[in-house]
Formats: C-alpha cells, sequence, structure tokens
C-alpha cells in the first residue's frame, strides 16, 4: 500500500518544489486531476521528483453516460489523449467518473450505455498498461439526475461487467450511507485505490483523516487484512488546507496508514 495526493489537493499553481516536499514527506505517487490549467506540468514536475503517476481523468462537462453522441465522441477523444498522454509518463491508473442520467427514469438505459462505453475506453486504456479505475459518486438525494454509480451495487455490477476495477472514494462511501470494511470486502480484488478524505456525514468536504467522523479511522487495518498494495490517494480539500498542513498530517497519529 502507497500513501499519495491527488494533485486537486496542491491547487491550481504548485510548482516543481513542491513536489519535491511532498516526496520528502513520504508521498510515493501523484493522481494528476486532468481539469487543472496546470495538468501537464504537473504530470512533468511529479516524473521529474520520481512519483508513482496516476491520473484523475476530466468529467466536468464530459457526461460518459450522455444520450448526445457528439457530446459523447467528444468525452471519449478527450479522455483517450489524457490516458495516452499519461503512459508517455509511465502512469499506471485512470480513475474516472461513469457520467449521470439526465433523468432518474432513464437510469437503465444509461447504465447500458456507459458499461458499452467502459468496455471501449478499457480497449484505448489497456494496451497503454493504464487501469480504468471507475470511482463511487454521491447520489443525487433528490431522485432527479442519476450520478454513476451512486449506488453499490449497481457499482459493483458495473465492475463485474467491465471487467475494470475500483477508486473507492471514503468520503462518498459516507454519503452513500455504507460501511467502509463491508465495501473494501465486497469489492475484493476489484479494488484498484483509494480516495481518502472525511467529512461530516452530510456534505462532501474533503477533511484530512481524523478532521471528520472518523468514518476512515480503521481504513488501514482494512486494507491490510486484504493485502491491499494499491495507492491510498489523499483527495483533500486545498481551499482548507494549505499544503504544509496536509504535509504536517503525514507525521500526526491520527494519519491512518502510517
Ligand atoms: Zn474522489
Amino acid at each position: 500500500m502507497e500513501k499519495w495526493l491527488n494533485s486537486w489537493s496542491v491547487g491550481l499553481n504548485a510548482q516543481l518544489s513542491d513536489f519535491e516536499r511532498l516526496n520528502e514527506a513520504g508521498f510515493r505517487g501523484i493522481e494528476v486531476l486532468a481539469e487543472q490549467g496546470k495538468a501537464a506540468d504537473y504530470l512533468v514536475y511529479a516524473h521529474r521528483t520520481g512519483f508513482n503517476l496516476g491520473l484523475h481523468l476530466p468529467f466536468h462537462d464530459l457526461n460518459l453516460a450522455t444520450p448526445d453522441p457528439v457530446v459523447y465522441e467528444r468525452t471519449f477523444s478527450i479522455l483517450t489523449d489524457w490516458i495516452k498522454r499519461l503512459a508517455d509518463y509511465g502512469g499506471t491508473h485512470a480513475t474516472f467518473h461513469g457520467g449521470y442520467a439526465w433523468f432518474s427514469e432513464e437510469k437503465q438505459e444509461c447504465l447500458e450505455r456507459v458499461a458499452e462505453r467502459i468496455l471501449r475506453l478499457d480497449e484505448v486504456a489497456k494496451p497503454c498498461g493504464v487501469d480504468l479505475l471507475l470511482e463511487n459518486l454521491i447520489p443525487d438525494h433528490l431522485n432527479y439526475c442519476h450520478q454513476v454509480a451512486s449506488n453499490l451495487n449497481e457499482w459493483l455490477e458495473l465492475i463485474h461487467n467491465t471487467q475494470v476495477k475500483a477508486c473507492l472514494d471514503t468520503g462518498h462511501l459516507n454519503l452513500m450511507g455504507h460501511e467502509l470494511e463491508d465495501t473494501i470486502n465486497r469489492l475484493g480484488t476489484s479494488l484498484g485505490a483509494m480516495h481518502l478524505s472525511e467529512n461530516d456525514g452530510k456534505a462532501d468536504l474533503h477533511l484530512l483523516p481524523g478532521d471528520g467522523n472518523h468514518f476512515t479511522k480503521d481504513a488501514g487495518e482494512y486494507l491490510t487484512s486484504h493485502q491491499f498494495a494499491g495507492p491510498v490517494i489523499y483527495e483533500i480539500n486545498p481551499y482548507k488546507y494549505s499544503l504544509q498542513q496536509i504535509i504536517d498530517h503525514q507525521s500526526n497519529t491520527k494519519s491512518v496508514l502510517t
């Protein structure tokens, strides 16, 4: 198990020296958030610093579940470009969102579309040596749109049907209302990475472990009992914490992975 950081946490204007500080603090990998303006620079900085590399594929304007064929082709093309760019730096995983149905009534057709599209994207990722990781998302409690995947069974089914792996976001799981240990058990060997943060059980605050409702308290133990060897990626709110606070947390006893 390796300690990583998502580049969202370094903010929009980090420098090479910030990546060097993270490396000295014991982080072993960086998952670059492709939507950041300096994402391409961050790949270079992280690579130069000797980090292992992954990518969080863009999603805000790129709904993988869209019923619009033009939007989908644009989405596919951008995701493909990023996967290839990651492979050029020897990166190993690409976390992605399954998109959303415009209306919950269309959930079933939407899930079928998403499964086909994941399989097509995996045809790009596999030859690049990149594992696709489907992330669990926060349900729309209005039941208006439907986020894919924001229901535990549908998430497990999509992973099973497409044979991609999972990125388990602990903050999102807390808001989905599921137990961490049970979810890790159910994912089994499909667990590819963890996005680690806490919240108050109401909003996705991306707090450092220990600063929320202690949902991640025993995460290290659960992962160890599964001999999990993948990345545990801190995904911490850069609008609440400075990089120094994130670094300092690593030597704090509240850290679940020390
Ligand atoms: Zn996440």
